[in-house]
């Protein structure tokens, strides 16, 4: 026997707004763990402060922060006494630096460089595992310094990157602040999972798209699930010499479509482009950075520099990738090490904006990306360039300038500190053991 429509559907209202009130209550719930944090005064004294807007580094300054932010930098003088309520940390024999920005990382990768990693994660780990491991990296990335990353896609995770850059956000879990790009783009055949039986479909590290319709939608359809950026494949199957060719992915009439896309709904494009046929048809459709670019044409390096389009090197990926190869894994890819460092070196000259960024991920996150640093600088930056690529530059390449990147009153709180000064031996980045982000301390040294 059926019940009377009326009274069903006012059962049915009933629960309806009931939970939906109760679903309400529990997104709007401030997590607990960090909200009381933040409030907190504190006073820094940093024996060295590099803090990216003065041409010298400071001796002894004191960094006041309140609401997450800097508040003040001034002078530290002996017999400092902090106000009551408020926090003090000691750094006098530390150097601080203002945190720093990967941004090229993969939290939802754990290593894809050596033989049947790729696949195993792809095909053998289930979503909520990959999303674990993802936290764990992200936890990773922050102690080791980097506050913030822009994250390039999450290889077959789908928008595993949005829920943990919002939890993050939330302060549910520590973590670095995120960029994320979800799946990012490219063609049928030109992306693994690859080289299995035709007759199965097998899942792929990316969204696959064909023809410029497509691309608009899968543009449109990853910004509504929560895209910062937009990343496109622009080539494959590299082949070295001199110069290095690569296999364009993409028509130069797709590629306009996704920037053009993109650009309209003010989010902005990343590149992977290796060679010289991949950076140059990404560089006329107008993306915002080249992600690894192995080789970019001097005419294409001006094309950059005119249009302020950034490049993100990721050398560290390449020196990796070789011993890998040395040690008998993928094939290799000879020279490739050499051409990519005199790409830079071009770069460099050219006076093109570069930002520091690693590819971790593709590396595992046990290993510290802060390997970069040393490379920029044997490959022709000054240490103080390195830094400026990870702080100032990075902070410009995600749009917050404004409010990260360099120690000022008015920014986000995020501050490292290493033992030994950076300018004098990049390295010491590799070490950090003080990690502030918005004025919460997630690491500090251990004192006696
Ligand atoms: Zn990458």
């Amino acid at each position: 026997m059926q019940s009377k429509p009326f009274l069903r559907t006012l059962c049915l209202l009933l629960v309806t707004l009931f939970l939906t009130g109760l679903c309400r209550a529990v997104i709007a719930t401030p997590p607990a763990a960090k909200a009381g944090k933040i409030d907190q005064v504190t006073f820094i004294h940093c024996g060295t402060l590099i803090d990216e807007v003065s041409d010298e580094p400071r001796q002894n300054a004191l960094v006041e922060i309140s609401g997450g932010k800097f508040r003040a930098i001034t002078s530290y003088t002996p017999g400092f006494a902090k106000p009551s309520g408020a926090a003090f940390i000691d750094l006098a024999s530390e150097t601080c630096v203002p945190g720093l920005v990967d941004s090229h990382t993969h939290i939802l990768l754990q290593g894809d460089q050596k033989p049947g990693q790729y696949d195993e994660q792809i095909l053998k780990w289930s979503l909520p595992y990959r999303t674990i491991l993802g936290t764990q990296s992200a936890r990773r990335a922050l102690e080791y310094g980097f506050t913030t990353i822009r994250d390039l896609e999450t290889e077959g995770a789908y928008y595993a990157d949005v829920s943990i850059r919002d939890a993050i956000k939330q302060g549910i879990i520590p973590g670095p602040r995120m960029l994320v790009v979800t799946r990012a783009l490219n063609v049928t055949g030109a992306y693994a999972i690859e080289g299995y039986d035709p007759a199965w479909n097998f899942p792929h590290g990316v969204q696959v798209v064909d023809g410029p319709v497509e691309c608009r939608k899968a543009v449109r359809e990853q910004i509504s699930n929560g895209a910062d950026w937009i990343k496109v494949y622009a080539d494959q199957h590299v082949s070295t010499s001199n110069v290095v060719h690569s296999i364009p992915t993409f028509t130069p009439e797709e590629l306009h479509a996704i920037v053009d896309e993109a650009h309209r709904e003010r989010h902005k494009v990343a590149a992977h482009a290796m060679g010289l046929e991949g950076v140059h048809n990404a560089v006329e459709a107008g993306v915002d950075s080249i992600e690894h670019g192995a080789y970019i044409a001097d005419d294409d390096l001006k094309t950059m520099v005119a249009h302020g389009i950034w490049y993100v090197p990721t050398l560290y990926i390449f020196v990796y990738s070789e011993e890998i190869h040395q040690a008998g894994g993928f094939p290799g890819w000879e020279g490739g090490v050499g051409i990519h460092a005199e790409t830079f070196r071009r770069a460099l000259k050219a006076g093109a904006k570069i930002a520091f960024g690693t590819d971790v991920g593709g590396f595992e996150w046990t290993i510290n990306p802060a390997k970069e640093f040393p490379l920029m600088v044997d490959y022709g930056m000054t240490p103080a360039q390195a830094l400026h690529a990870a702080t100032v530059s990075g902070a410009e390449l995600v749009d917050m300038k404004d409010q990260i990147g360099s120690v000022e009153p008015g920014k986000f709180a995020d501050l490292v500190a290493v033992s030994g000064n950076p300018l004098d031996d990049i390295k010491v980045l590799e070490n950090v053991n003080f990690v502030m982000k918005e004025g919460v301390v997630f690491k500090r040294p251990d004192k006696p």
